[in-house]
């Protein structure tokens, strides 16, 4: 005997990895469902890549000696090489057109979905493993690739189910930044950083705090004190006219901003940038409260190269309510040039789905159960083949069945059918087998009675709560229950 057979390990996992179970999952898919739906009504084509790329692929996070495993999951394989768990969908698609520029039709668009996994402190609504879904042009420069972009996003929200003004596309561009920096006079590199990152924290801390990170500094309410960018006077006040000129529509915004960063070389190429992805959203439809510019919008600063869009979601979600961003992209023209050391535009926007799936389950717009199958009990063990027999002919009809292979009498399998969220449970007992009939029980009906919500007569009226249906025509008397479903109302 081994110490192992007295092992016994806790039953728990790994922390920000998140167990789900139908009722997430159903809500997931119908989320990637309505998404690709949309991507794929632009003509963006599907691909799949593996769930590990080469460490060197993944640029930024690549593994240092001492930390291998800093922000990724990595591990060095059997040829001494380090292979990571991707962190996003983008870095695997900057190799993929890299590795395959020459056979693709270009531009590129590519649409992707899955698992991707950061070894990152996890939070609330910050796993270690979660899923997103992006679409991404690669090979244009054109500022109409990231209008179609930031379209898509805004459809793809509404296919998902977020209400109409629950989200808003909220679209700056690196430029504009760089050109603030210059109007500024901020030349040194530190403090071009602390800028941005003031800049950054518009959301969190208002104008005021804004105002003290960009001066002397700041001390937080816990007396911690963050030094600040130290920018003299009239430098300060350009930031602050940047930060104010959002809001009052997409020209307005645009013409507020020429007159801070207007002038500068980048400045100039940023507004004229965002004034073209502003005219092709007007053409793709998209209103000015589903797209604005805002020019606090600061987002991967050693990434992006153009363009960058966020999306924020503006639901009344009770307690706490911050999902923090519910999906982000831009243009990243340095990306495959990794590879290639040619530039290559590219732009795309990743919709962090498990953080849409939270939000919309938390404002009530997402089912809150996953309807389970019909459960023929098992009340007498001489029937099993009848039963199975039975569950066949349901399946063969299209309706999910399944029979109860536990061995507890028949309240406990009620329950159990109760539990499983079967919209009937069907009942052939010794009164039924001597009549040759069947008796199907509404669960629906029941559970929504349980709940106090079935109370609209008249979709209560043609719902007996329980039939007796002839063995021969139990298939239809049990899709009529399945069919008129739980009442929605
Ligand atoms: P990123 O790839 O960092 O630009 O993130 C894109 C989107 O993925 C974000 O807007 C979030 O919605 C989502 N996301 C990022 N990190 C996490 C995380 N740790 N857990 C859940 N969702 C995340």
């Amino acid at each position: 005997m081994t110490t192992d057979e007295f092992f016994r390990p806790k039953a728990r996992a790994p922390r920000g990895f998140v167990d789900r179970r139908a009722p997430a999952l159903v809500a997931e898919r119908k989320i990637l469902d309505a998404v690709a739906a949309v991507y794929e009504s632009f003509g963006f084509e599907r691909l799949e890549t593996g769930a590990f790329e080469y460490a060197d692929a993944l640029g930024k996070f690549l593994p240092d000696a001492d930390r291998p495993n800093d922000g990724v999951f990595a591990l060095q394989d059997d040829d001494e090489q380090w292979i990571a768990l991707r962190y996003d969908l983008t870095a695997p698609l900057a190799r993929f057109a890299a590795e395959h520029w020459d056979i693709l039709a270009k531009p590129f668009r590519r649409y992707a979905f899955g698992p991707v996994w950061r070894n990152e402190k996890p939070g609330p609504g910050r796993y270690r493993e979660f899923m997103q879904c992006d679409a991404d042009t690669v090979g244009s420069e054109r500022p109409e690739a990231d209008a179609e972009i930031i379209a898509m996003a805004v459809q793809g929200y509404a296919a998902a189910g977020l209400p109409a003004g629950a989200c808003t596309l909220k679209i700056n561009n690196r430029k504009l930044l760089d050109g603030l920096l210059v109007a500024a006079g901020v030349v040194d590199s530190r403090q071009k950083l602390a800028v941005l990152r003031a800049v950054d924290k518009l959301d969190r801390l208002g104008l005021e705090g804004v105002t003290y990170l960009l001066g002397a500094g700041r001390k937080d309410e816990s007396g911690a004190f963050t030094k600040g960018a130290e920018l003299a006077a009239p430098a300060i006040q350009s930031v602050l006219a940047y930060l104010g000129a959002g809001g009052g529509g997409r020209q307005a915004t645009l013409d507020r901003l020429a007159g801070v960063v207007g002038g500068s070389v980048e400045g100039d190429e940023g507004l004229a940038e965002l004034d073209k992805i502003g005219e092709a959203l007007t053409r793709l439809g998209v209103h000015e409260g589903q797209a604005m510019f805002e020019p606090s919008v600061v987002r991967g600063l050693e990434y992006y190269t153009g363009a960058v869009f966020e999306a924020e979601i503006n639901l009344k979600t009770g307690e706490g309510g911050g999902f923090g961003a519910i999906g982000g992209g831009g243009r990243y023209d340095d990306l495959v040039a990794r590879f290639t050391g040619q530039r290559t535009p590219a732009t795309g926007f990743s919709f962090g789905v498990s953080r849409l799936a939270a939000a919309l389950a938390a404002s009530g717009a997402a089912a809150k159960s996953a309807r389970g199958p019909v459960v023929v009990l098992a009340l007498d063990n001489a029937q099993m083949g009848e039963y199975f027999a039975m569950a066949s002919e349901l399946r063969a009809a299209g309706i999910a069945a399944e029979v109860y292979l536990g061995t507890s009498g028949m309240r406990p399998q009620m329950k159990y059918a109760d539990r499983r969220g079967a919209p009937a449970a069907v009942i052939v007992g010794g009164d039924e087998l001597a009549a040759g009939t069947v008796t199907i029980k509404d669960l629906d009906l029941g559970r929504q009675l349980a709940a106090g919500v079935g109370d609209n007569r008249a979709w209560r009226e043609d719902r007996p709560g329980q039939i007796t249906a002839p063995r021969a025509d139990f298939v239809a008397a049990v899709r009529r229950i399945v069919e008129s479903g739980p009442n929605e109302t």
